[in-house]
């Protein structure tokens, strides 16, 4: 076994342990019994427009639809995003500018194999999505952290000083995980000045890889900035693993600014990363369906409801959290514990131990820790509001005990 890879699989170990626990809670209680907010598996159906399409194309016998394609997918599947990017974007792309890909997961992998020269760097802004980390990695760059704002905006200042003539790119992922954060037009263009004043000066313009599976799911009219017309280096990857709830189904894609450097080049590069890194091109019967489904998504506004009834749960053990706009994600920070200094715990020691504690009554959550950011916790709300709200009884005892309160 690779040396890096055992590397890998030991420091993953504590998030490992987690869900084997978990794992095991439920298995003693029964799953219904165990308030599992640590894994941001949706748990909604996708749309009956899905299932409809679904058995239509089964149904349809047309020769050489099992067969190899073009690497960057089906033309017509290609045209349809393209459409459903432009009007979301601000910017009128055509099938060239879009590759189908295995999710997002696989579409940043080929972003990265098709961008990165030997120690080039990527910037995120953390907290983050760690995957990052791997799939740089796997492509022989390295992630440069820039801490975001207290409000987990981004931090502009941090990413000017961060770029180096060894940026590729600068990676961001709005709606976020794990803040749900949305960045807005005004944040995006200012971005956007940075980097171009940047690639002035040094010749490199880098990369603005704008992660965004969560792009549908906003609430209260809030709504997920365009990228492609803010910056001309500008690529999206994005998938249906959440708004059409088909994670496992693996279907994503990337869509390029038409106004980036070598733009056909670019797209050349990504469509050869996308066969030599085995993907071959993304899973055929999936093209074929989202192409008929660009106008669907699952219903946002139970996503919207679980929010405002985990955002009560919290509020009324008085733990503060980073006001969701969107994604399914709740950030909270861990409050102080009885005994502890107010600094240590903003030092932000104890999300390990807080995750340990919430254990003990049945709730589980993934520790700040794993998106690096200490002292902070990470619920995921994709489950039943019936789970949400029967937390709350949990949530209450926990609380006192970890403040050591009595309770009334
Ligand atoms: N990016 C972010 C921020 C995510 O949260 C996830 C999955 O949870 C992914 C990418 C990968 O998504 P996909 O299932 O489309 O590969």
């Amino acid at each position: 076994i690779a040396k890096e890879v055992k590397d890998a699989l030991s420091s993953s170990s504590l998030i490992r342990k987690m869900f084997e626990e978990g794992a095991a809670l439920k298995k003693i209680h029964g799953a219904e019994n165990i308030f599992d907010f640590s894994l941001g598996n949706p748990d909604l159906s996708p749309p009956p427009a899905f299932h409809k399409t679904l058995l239509e194309l089964v149904n349809e016998e047309t020769p050489g639809v099992h067969g190899y394609m073009p690497n960057a997918g089906y033309p017509e599947t290609r045209a349809a995003i393209a459409e459903k990017v432009s009007a979301e974007h601000g910017v009128l792309i055509d099938s060239s500018h879009v590759i189908m890909s295995v999710g997002a997961a696989g579409a940043l992998n080929t972003v990265f194999k098709a961008i990165l020269n030997p120690a080039d760097e990527v910037i995120v802004n953390k907290p983050y999505f760690m995957e990052y980390r791997a799939y740089a990695k796997n492509h022989r760059g390295n992630i440069i952290e820039v801490e975001t704002e207290d409000d987990f905006n981004l931090n502009l200042e941090g990413i000017r000083s961060a770029l180096s003539n060894e940026t590729a790119a600068v990676l961001i992922n709005s709606p976020n995980n794990p803040t749900g954060r949305v960045y807005t037009s005004e944040t995006l263009k200012a971005l956007s000045a940075i980097l171009s004043l940047h690639g002035e000066k040094t010749g490199r313009y880098p990369y603005l890889i704008a992660d965004e599976p969560y792009r549908e799911i906003v609430f209260n009219g809030i709504k997920t900035a365009p990228v492609l017309n803010a910056y001309k280096n500008s690529i999206v990857v994005s998938s249906y693993s959440k708004s059409l709830s088909l994670a496992g189904e693996r279907i994503g894609y990337i869509a390029l600014s038409p106004d980036a450097d070598e733009a056909a080049l670019l797209a050349e590069a990504l469509i050869y990363a996308t066969r030599v890194l085995g993907f071959v091109n993304a899973p055929a019967l999936m093209q074929r369906c989202v192409e008929r489904l660009t106008k669907e998504t699952v219903n946002i506004a139970v996503y919207r409801e679980r929010r405002d009834a985990f955002k009560q749960v919290l509020d009324a053990v008085d733990i503060h959290y980073a006001e969701p706009e969107g994604a399914f994600y709740i950030f909270a920070k861990v409050p102080h514990r009885k005994g502890r200094a107010a600094q240590e715990t903003d030092a932000g020691e104890d999300d390990l131990a807080f995750c340990e504690h919430l254990k003990k009554y049945l709730i589980l959550g993934v520790p700040g820790a794993g998106f690096g950011k200490k002292g902070w916790m990470r619920f995921a709300y994709c489950v039943n509001d019936k789970l949400i709200k029967a937390s709350a009884d949990a949530f209450k005892k926990a609380l006192a005990a970890w403040r050591g309160e009595m309770i009334r």
